[in-house]
C-alpha cells in the first residue's frame, strides 16, 4: 500500500511541470485568449506570416508553447513584438483565431508583468508612443523622434540626427515637422475627456483581469 502511495506521489510530482495553468492563466488575463485552445496547428498563420523568416516562435508555436506550460519562454520571447498587424493570418486561419489580437494581447501581458524583453526595438518604440500620445492626446513628431534617436545616449542620437538631417529638413519645409514642438507642442482640445477615456479604458482592463470576472 505504501509502496503504491510512494509511486503515486512520484507519478504526480513528475507530472507537475506540465500542468497548464499557463494556458488558463492567458484565457483569463489575455485579450481575446480564450482563443488560443481552439488552434488546430494546421500552420497557416506560420506560412502566411511576412515575417515567417524572422520571427523566434511563429502564432501556431507560440499557441502550441502555451498549451504546453512554457510560461516563461512564451512571456519573455520577442515573437509577439514582431507582429506588424497586417492580420493576413487572421483572414487566412481556418478556425478564425483573432491571432494579431492575441499577439499583441501576450505582449501586452508580458509588459505587465515585467517579463517583456528589455531591448525589444518594438517594446521601446511602443512606451514611447503611449507616453507620447497620452500626455497630451496628440502625438508630438518632435520629440516622437528625438525619444528614439537620443534613446541610446547623446552621442548615438546625434549621429542618428545627422543621417537623417535631410528628411527632417525636407518635413520641416512641407510643413509636415514643426521644430517648436519641442517646446511643447499641440494636444487635444479636450484634455480632461481623453484623461477620463483612459480611466475607462484601464478600469475595464482591471475589472476583466480580476479573479471574480
Ligand atoms: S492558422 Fe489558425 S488554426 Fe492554423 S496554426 Fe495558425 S492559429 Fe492555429
Ligand atoms: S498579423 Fe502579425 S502574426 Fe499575423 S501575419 Fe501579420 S505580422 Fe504575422
Amino acid at each position: 500500500m505504501n509502496a503504491l502511495r510512494t509511486t503515486g506521489n512520484q507519478s504526480a510530482a513528475a507530472a507537475a511541470p506540465y500542468r497548464n495553468d499557463f494556458l488558463k492563466e492567458v484565457e483569463a488575463r489575455v485579450e481575446d485568449g480564450e482563443w488560443v485552445k481552439m488552434c488546430m496547428q494546421c500552420g497557416v498563420c506560420a506560412g502566411s506570416c511576412p515575417f515567417g523568416p524572422y520571427w523566434e516562435h511563429t502564432p501556431q508555436k507560440i499557441f502550441m508553447m502555451i498549451r504546453a506550460g512554457k510560461r516563461a519562454e512564451v512571456l519573455g520571447s520577442d515573437a509577439m513584438w514582431m507582429c506588424t498587424s497586417c492580420y493576413n493570418c487572421v483572414v487566412r486561419c481556418p478556425r478564425k483565431l483573432p491571432i494579431t489580437q492575441i499577439m499583441h494581447g501576450i505582449a501586452s501581458y508580458a509588459q505587465e508583468l515585467g517579463m517583456a524583453p528589455k531591448m525589444q526595438p518594438t517594446r521601446d518604440f511602443s512606451i514611447q508612443f503611449w507616453n507620447n500620445c497620452t500626455t497630451t492626446g496628440r502625438v508630438n513628431e518632435l520629440k516622437l523622434t528625438m525619444g528614439l534617436y537620443f534613446k541610446d545616449g547623446l552621442v548615438a542620437g546625434f549621429k542618428q540626427g545627422w543621417t537623417m538631417r535631410k528628411i527632417a529638413l525636407g518635413l520641416v519645409k512641407a510643413g509636415r515637422l514643426n521644430p517648436f514642438e519641442l517646446f511643447g507642442g499641440h494636444g487635444s482640445k479636450d484634455h480632461k475627456g481623453i484623461a477620463a477615456m483612459l480611466k475607462k479604458a484601464r478600469d475595464l482592463q482591471a475589472q476583466r483581469q480580476s479573479p471574480n470576472h
